[in-house]
């Protein structure tokens, strides 16, 4: 079993679609072990893209992700982090294959409907970020 951290971005909250973005979370097998429905300030956003922050989109990343609401959870299944990844599809809306969620939800390359861990330390980290046991 291995766990990922997911989260539904601002703009698949305000399109109102969180249940059919957990529909498909529980289709596809996860157990989520963790949800909260937040608005992260700007720092907070910052604080999470940190690795991003000499990219050219940060700023504007982080203020779109610090714009409404977003729902995190942590995910568990099978090669959680993988499969998440192959659920949500490429970055890039526009390249993301048919039946995935950013092909049928997202709306560019930054308003792409969800987030996904990359890899085991990230996943950590991540779910660390959200859910410290000392928090
Ligand atoms: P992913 O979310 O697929 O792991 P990255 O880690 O590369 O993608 O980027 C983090 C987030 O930053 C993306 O999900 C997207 O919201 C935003 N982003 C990535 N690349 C761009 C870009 N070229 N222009 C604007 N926003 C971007
Ligand atoms: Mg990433």
């Amino acid at each position: 079993m291995e766990r990922t951290l997911a989260i539904i971005k601002p703009d698949a909250v305000k399109k109102r679609i969180i249940g059919k973005i957990i529909q498909r979370i529980e289709e596809e097998g996860f157990k989520i072990v963790e949800m909260k429905l937040m608005h992260l300030t700007k720092q907070q956003a910052e604080g999470f893209y940190i690795v991003h922050k000499n990219k050219p989109f940060y700023q504007s990343l982080t203020d779109f992700m610090s714009s409404g609401d977003i729902v995190v959870m942590v995910l568990e299944r099978e090669n959680a982090i993988a499969h998440w990844r192959e659920v949500m599809g490429s970055t890039d809306p526009a390249l993301a294959k048919p039946g995935t969620i950013r092909h049928t939800y997202g709306f560019s390359i930054e308003r792409n409907a969800v987030h996904g861990s990359d890899s085991p330390e990230t996943a950590e980290w991540e779910i660390n970020y959200f859910f410290s046991k000392s928090a």
